[in-house]
């Protein structure tokens, strides 16, 4: 559910310069705002934020909690998250204080472990505050998921911001609540993975879920509108991207609406994309960045990104955006079992090859640029050095090795070809991959959803065949090269056979 880095640098040097069709808004009917449903019952669990402007700029995160039986109350961020490393190092001044508001100590073992010891059945209440951040080098060391405070802009990701309460197991559903303090004042607009604005919430979550989400405000535009009669918003930092919050909304619904479509399912109530700048623009690179959260995702992108069409950068964004929306179902209401990483190849690899087949039947991919993207990702993949890597090393390296963390993306994106081109085969044209992910998402609305290599080998096994599951099974787990049938696009595109092999454009060639 975790997007990497999805390209940096070299991508950007094949520029096609071809004009994409750009879809306009995909909807007239707009909304002002969306909140969900207030809750009347008590909460289980409190986040309170205060922003303070004097004499510091800071914002202050109060959690509350009913203490454990044993009166040691352990509060915690997700080290490891996304790559982030050394989680909750931004926050200093932890307190802690009981239901009489006593003071009580906080043990601090690592930066995101945070032990409180207490009456038992006391509440508790720890607070930490997170002072201005310093500018980070974007992607490095997945430095945007941080944690984030500008004199402009606040940027959370609940996972590594938000602490859970070690006592309370994150799957269970639960009544959270959300409140700022504050914002207003500054002048501060926002919105969350829960609403269009930064009022009072009390939503019913998994403390798990909730935290899997997004908070951002500051010199934010807030576009509300409307998707297949669902709310769709968008929250972009104010002046730092050539494109207009508008246009940029309706590029995210466009999407959002082809997303939608693919997967028919339309269940979900509200969506938020939020998108900030990180780094710094580069003439000869783009680099851009996301993930996918809950009922929501978070895009980053280099400061003046705009919907430029002399260059590849508005399908770079499209890709990306594609990408993200598509973690609601890949990674999302399909989940991975841990290890996560050991199951990119499917939440990761097929949603990038959902994105390019989404952008390419809407047009916003034109052939050309198909086309390219398949055998750009040929190229990388028998380029990468990682190539023959079995999953184990994948799980083991995904963060700390480059070319294994770009493996997942290529091998599962090429596994996806193989699957739909035999379940193509197989079923004479009717069938292909989008059924079996249509099978998938359908299974998960029906009841929760985690799986595990073994479980998709299942599911390609009874759309494509034993024998092609086997062939998955020695790709995705042994790290078998993955080879495509020359016939994959026939007579379509032609088969170049070589190191890498690639696929030519057969429109306008003499039949051989
Ligand atoms: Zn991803």
């Amino acid at each position: 559910m975790r997007a990497r880095i999805p390209w940096v640098g070299a991508r950007f040097a094949r520029s096609l310069g071809v004009a994409i069709a750009l879809g306009l808004s995909a909807c007239s009917a707009t909304t002002d705002r969306y909140a969900p449903e207030p809750l009347r019952d008590a909460p289980d669990l409190t986040y309170a934020l205060t922003l303070e402007t004097s004499p510091k700029r800071l914002v202050r995160i109060e959690v509350g909690v009913a203490g454990a039986n044993d009166g040691i109350t352990e509060f915690a961020l997700d080290e490891g998250f996304g790559g982030v490393t050394n989680a909750g190092s931004e926050f200093v001044q932890p307190e802690a204080s009981d239901d009489r508001g006593s003071p009580l100590q906080v043990e601090r073992p690592a930066p995101h472990r945070f032990i409180v010891r207490h009456a038992p059945g006391s509440h508790v209440t720890l607070r930490y505050t997170l002072p201005e951040t310093a500018p980070k080098t974007p992607f490095v060391e997945s430095g945007h998921y941080r944690p984030f405070l500008t004199a402009s802009l606040l940027h959370l990701i609940g996972d590594v911001a938000l602490v859970a309460p070690r006592h309370l197991d994150s799957g269970t559903s639960r009544v959270i609540e959300l409140t700022f303090s504050g914002f207003s004042n500054a002048g501060w607009q926002g919105a969350t993975s829960f609403r269009t604005d930064l009022e009072p919430t009390r939503v019913r979550e998994s403390i798990g879920a909730f935290r899997h989400s997004v908070i951002v405000a500051g010199d934010v535009d807030v576009d509300v509108g409307t998707v297949r009669g669902r709310a769709v918003a968008v929250a972009m930092q104010r002046g730092v991207f050539g494109f207009a919050s508008d246009e940029f909304a309706g590029r995210v619904r466009r999407i959002v609406e082809l997303q939608r479509a693919y997967f028919e399912d339309d269940d979900a109530p509200y969506f938020l994309v939020s998108a900030i700048a990180v780094g710094a623009a580069s003439e000869n690179s783009f680099s851009a960045g996301g993930t996918g959260l809950t009922q929501s995702f978070a895009a980053f992108l280099p400061p003046g990104a705009a919907f430029r069409v002399d260059t590849d950068e508005a399908k770079l964004i499209d890709v990306l955006l594609a990408h993200e929306m598509a973690h609601h179902w890949i990674g999302g209401r399909v989940a991975v079992k841990a290890p996560e990483a050991e199951h990119f190849w499917f939440s990761e690899g097929f949603t990038d090859f959902v994105a390019r087949r989404v952008l390419a039947d809407a047009g916003l991919l034109t052939r050309a640029q198909s086309i390219d993207e398949l055998n750009a990702t040929l190229v990388e993949y028998h380029a990468n050095p990682e190539k023959n890597a079995p999953a184990s090393r994948i799980a083991d390296a995904f963060w700390s090795d480059p070319n294994i963390g770009d493996l997942p993306y290529q091998r599962g994106n090429l596994v996806a070809i193989v699957v739909d081109h035999a379940i193509r085969t197989r079923t004479a044209g009717k069938n292909s991959l989008d059924d079996l992910l249509r099978e998938l998402v359908r299974d998960a609305k029906a009841r929760p959803l985690v799986v595990d290599t073994d479980d998709l080998l299942l599911r390609i096994s009874a759309w494509a065949g034993a024998d092609v599951a086997q062939r998955v099974r020695a790709m995705v787990v042994g790290g078998a090269t993955v080879e495509l049938d020359p016939a994959t696009y026939a007579p379509t595109l032609r088969y170049v056979a070589g190191d890498p092999p690639q696929f030519v454009d057969a429109a306008g060639e003499p039949s051989p």
